[in-house]
């Protein structure tokens, strides 16, 4: 008998994938979680029915979280991963040597648990010494934390149950408060396809508070649509204004110095959202 995952990306249109094996299932405090392992992707993180991570394609996501922020910042010290417990981005702030510090905020520790126990390739580096992993909400933690960090990083789930306050306004304002006084901040921003009112209301209230704004794309095959889209919020530093040429080739599979600008060119339709 073969069995099936699905998706339901929006009420008519989803994709399905053949399971190897289910490693995990829980409801936690938070939001239901399993971990599968399927042919295509191997081993899955989903939560609420939603594909988080897979071992294939997750090195652009979380690789197109960290890079392109820590590049533009030209001294990033103090680093804050809002959500991202599967470790992911984590790993790749690890990256950066001039990093001293990483502090990880997730609300559902079953997701570290979990992530560090299926997802070896993934969550290795949450027990760097230079990690500190809490858990807890990142909207209280912002709100804790004023002028404390160089870039923030806002790897959350998407807008539905406890992450639906980091999509807010008043998270963006409190992310500003929390970065120093030259800061930088990404989010991810869902897609173009479903999600178009999204990306418009995220750009629309981040312009409001940061006076660099900048939106970028990466094509993720197992997120809703394919195509991705990240905004940054930038007190000083512009992404498009970075010497790509001063850009290390690190150790990564999609970003690279000669993509650091280029994924700032975006589709219309895309560039129309963020007008
Ligand atoms: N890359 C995925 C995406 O783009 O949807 C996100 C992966 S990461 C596992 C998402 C994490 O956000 C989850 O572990 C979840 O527990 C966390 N999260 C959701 N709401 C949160 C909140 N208010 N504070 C901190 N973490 C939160």
């Amino acid at each position: 008998m073969e069995l099936w995952y699905t998706e339901k990306q929006t009420e008519n249109y989803g994709i399905t994938a053949k399971i190897r094996e289910t490693l995990v299932t829980e409801k936690t405090e938070f939001q239901d979680l399993a971990i599968i392992d399927t042919v295509e992707f191997g081993r899955m993180l989903v939560l609420d029915g939603m594909v988080m991570t897979t071992e294939k394609d997750e090195f652009v996501y979380h690789e197109m979280v960290a890079h392109p922020a820590l590049y533009t910042h030209p001294n990033p010290k103090h680093v804050l991963v809002v959500g991202g417990g599967d470790g992911g981005v984590i790993r790749e702030v690890m990256k950066h040597p001039n990093v001293e510090k990483a502090v990880l905020v997730d609300i559902d520790g079953k997701v570290i648990e979990y992530s560090k126990k299926f997802l070896p390739s993934i969550a290795g580096e949450l027990d760097n010494p230079r990690v500190e992993v809490l858990v807890n909400d990142g909207y209280m933690h912002i709100h804790d934390h004023k002028n404390a960090y160089d870039v923030i990083m806002v790897d959350s789930t998407e807008p539905v149950g406890p992450a639906v306050e980091l999509f807010s306004r008043g998270f963006y304002q409190g992310i500003y408060e929390s970065l120093k006084e030259d800061g930088t901040f990404v989010a991810q921003t869902d897609n173009p396809w479903f999600k178009a009112d999204l990306i418009r209301n995220v750009n629309r209230d981040v312009k409001e508070i940061f006076p660099i704004v900048r939106v970028y794309c990466a094509n993720i095959p197992t997120y809703p649509s394919g195509l991705w889209t990240f905004t940054m919020g930038s007190k000083k530093y512009d992404p498009l204004q970075v010497d790509e040429t001063k850009i290390p080739e690190i150790d990564t599979k999609y970003y690279s110095p000669r993509l650091h600008k280029a994924a700032f060119v975006l589709p219309k339709f895309v560039e129309d959202l963020c007008k």
